[in-house]
């Protein structure tokens, strides 16, 4: 994919004063460095597994201790501002601990607790950037006044992975990876590294089925290209996110959810149902515990290899694909939220994307603004208001009588080639809907 700089890309597009209904805008992104991620599962041998669980288990502690620090840091330091005394000794202000001092304070930590010296350096410094993107993140949301929970300390079993922040370039020899201080552990690589990357970092996770190793890999030799695709009637295809389908697209195709997900989804319900019936912490508990684990990973693998097919099928269609720029966090409030966090749109946009910058730079995926792409008629431009359950618009200014999400499609198709339906009609702008504006993202 090309790895852009997302936060600029932002701030041009969500330029709430814009004058266009649609933002065709398409960035020319000059420097282009290919990222990418590929997943391998790990067999690691019962001494190898220690290890890892040894490593989890300290660098989770690491990461609490860490925290707390920061915590209490800013606990102690501060004071409201209607309870602050006028006349007060100024107290030494402690350091306030970032990732440099704490990064320091790692041969404390390695004197006191000799076993840290069993995990890898970089390893370890990795936990600690954990903490400061954590932190930072959550600090960030706090300015903002958004609502982002405390970052929270991890209990036993609950921190899953650790990140190798380098690695040598030939750690991967016939089917093993050679992690420092850990050896060589066996992998199923059920796919060749794609010639032209090198590894960047490497993450070991655990899952609910075992073991697996993510590799970041990047390629720098990509040229740095701009890549221009105007949507036009012909090269653009409009797609509408449903709740009876997965998708429509504005050629009248349907994309249903898949059975075998549906089905994945029943099963993981009756051993939920199961697992409350157990008491809590015996044996036969634990055991639910881990099929109700291995069941979510389940859904979630079907959910992700759906999402892959149908972009790439639908990149295979055209070379925009326009879809509504969903506000997916404030629709997850609604009553619809079961089916939207059930079908994933969130995720599968943010696919279609990476697809999108992958495919042969060309293709684009666009949003445009969804109001009233239901309501309106893709026909005449002529509002018609129709409650949820009415499944068909038909339009009486024009006459027109089509299925709801085609026309809804249609409408997608419009707006992103800037149809001069749209245009003459000069759709009004509320403010607080600049959010959910036009998102044009072009990955060359
Ligand atoms: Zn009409």
């Amino acid at each position: 994919m090309g790895r852009t700089h997302p936060i600029n890309l932002q701030i041009l597009l969500f330029a709430p004063d814009s004058k266009v209904d649609v933002i065709i805008t398409i960035i020319e992104v000059m420097l282009i460095v290919m990222r990418t991620a590929y997943q391998y599962k790990l067999k690691p041998n019962k001494e190898q597994v220690s290890t890892i669980e040894l490593w989890l288990d300290l660098l989770r502690r690491q990461y609490n201790y860490r925290l707390g620090e920061r915590f209490s840091w800013w606990e102690e330091n501060r004071c409201p501002v209607n309870a602050c005394p006028l006349v007060m000794p100024i107290p030494q202000l402690r350091d306030n601990p970032n990732y440099y001092s704490q990064k320091r304070d790692l041969v404390n930590t390695k004197d006191k607790f000799p076993s840290y010296k069993l995990i890898h350096s970089k390893v370890l410094q990795d936990c600690r950037k954990q903490v400061k993107l954590a932190f930072d993140r959550w600090f960030k949301a706090e300015k903002n006044k958004q609502k982002l929970g405390k970052p929270r300390f991890n209990g036993i079993g609950c921190y899953r992975s650790f990140t190798y922040p380098q690695i040598k370039l030939d750690c991967i020899e016939e089917n093993q990876i050679n992690l420092p201080k850990i050896g060589k552990v066996k992998l199923i690589q059920h796919r060749p590294i794609p010639e032209g990357f090198i590894i960047k970092t490497v993450t070991i996770s655990r899952k609910a089925d075992g073991y697996y190793v993510t590799l970041s890999l990047e390629d720098k030799s990509v040229p740095a290209l701009t890549s221009k695709v105007k949507p036009t009637l012909k090269n653009t295809l409009g797609i509408d996110m449903g709740l009876k389908e997965f998708l429509v697209t504005s050629e009248g195709e349907l994309v249903p959810i898949p059975q075998y997900y549906r089905k994945s989804q029943q099963r993981l319900k009756t051993l939920q149902k199961r697992l409350y019936r157990k008491k809590k912490g015996s044996k036969r508990w634990l055991k639910a515990v881990k099929a109700v684990a291995k069941q979510h990973k389940k859904v979630a693998d079907k959910r992700k290899d759906f999402h892959f097919k149908t972009a790439n099928e639908l990149l295979l269609k055209a070379e925009v694909i326009a879809h509504e720029n969903l506000n997916i966090k404030g629709l997850a409030k609604t009553r619809l939220s079961k089916s939207i966090n059930d079908a994933g749109w969130g995720k599968f946009l943010t696919i279609l994307t990476v697809k999108a910058g992958n495919a042969g730079q060309k293709t684009i995926g666009i949003g445009v603004n969804p109001k009233n792409t239901s309501q309106d008629c893709s026909n005449c431009g002529k509002k018609v208001d129709k409650e949820l359950n009415i499944r068909t618009h038909s339009c009486p200014y024009c006459g027109i009588v089509i299925d709801r999400d085609l026309n809804a499609a249609i409408n997608i198709k419009n707006r992103a080639v800037g149809h001069s339906v749209l245009k003459a009609r000069g759709v009004r702008r509320g403010t607080g809907t600049g959010k959910r504006e036009a998102q044009t993202i072009a990955s060359a």
